[in-house]
């Protein structure tokens, strides 16, 4: 079972990626957390991404796969995995291919989150009260609605190309996603 969760920021895929990993008992990696760690422990890495983070861009291809590939030889990752935020270009979506395919791994499908403008907003509003994230500050997020437009949002076409991609409406409650969401991985 390894599936990536696609769709815009404030789309939920962070919250049903958790809950999914939980029933499933297989791993959930958000690079976003994996990033935010590393900024919070003032690392390396973490001090190289903080800006871009901060200004709500990308960072860089090569530091992300470098970053999934060691993550994905984790032991938790066995049974399976979630990637959350992770492709988010085509590139970094070509680079996972390849390292699937040296571990000999295939993936079960891509869950794109579909969400409408206003539950977006709405929803990135909340977390940034909830959570107090700084990547999250108000001109950020309109930049990183933009980066999901211009780069990720390509993605949508590659997966749907290979016949991967399952669409679920992100709209309603918590719940109601779940059950939406296990309905299109099962
Ligand atoms: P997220 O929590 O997934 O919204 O990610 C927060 C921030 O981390 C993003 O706005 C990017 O700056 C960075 N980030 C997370 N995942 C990636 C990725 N796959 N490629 C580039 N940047 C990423």
């Amino acid at each position: 079972m390894r599936f990536i969760f696609l769709g815009p920021p404030g789309a939920g895929k962070g919250t049903q990626a958790k809950l999914l990993s939980e029933k499933l008992g297989i791993a959930h990696i958000s690079t976003g957390e994996m990033l935010r760690d590393a900024v919070r422990q003032g690392s390396e890495v973490g001090n190289r991404v903080k800006g871009i983070m901060d200004a709500g861009q990308l960072v860089s291809d090569q530091l992300m796969v470098e970053l999934v590939q060691d993550r994905l030889q984790a032991k938790d990752c066995i049974n399976g995995y979630i990637l959350d935020g992770f492709p988010r270009t085509v590139a970094q979506a070509q680079a996972l291919e390849v390292s699937l395919s040296s571990m000999g791994q295939k993936l079960s499908g891509v869950i794109l989150f579909e969400v409408s403008g206003g539950d977006v907003q709405q929803r990135l509003l909340h977390r940034r009260t909830a959570e107090q994230r700084d990547d999250d500050a108000a001109k950020t997020q309109n930049e990183r609605l933009r980066v999901y437009q211009s780069e990720t949002a390509p993605l949508i076409d590659f997966y749907e190309k290979q016949g991967m991609l399952r669409r679920v409406s992100g709209a309603g409650s918590i719940t109601e996603v779940q059950a939406r969401v296990l309905s299109a991985v099962s």
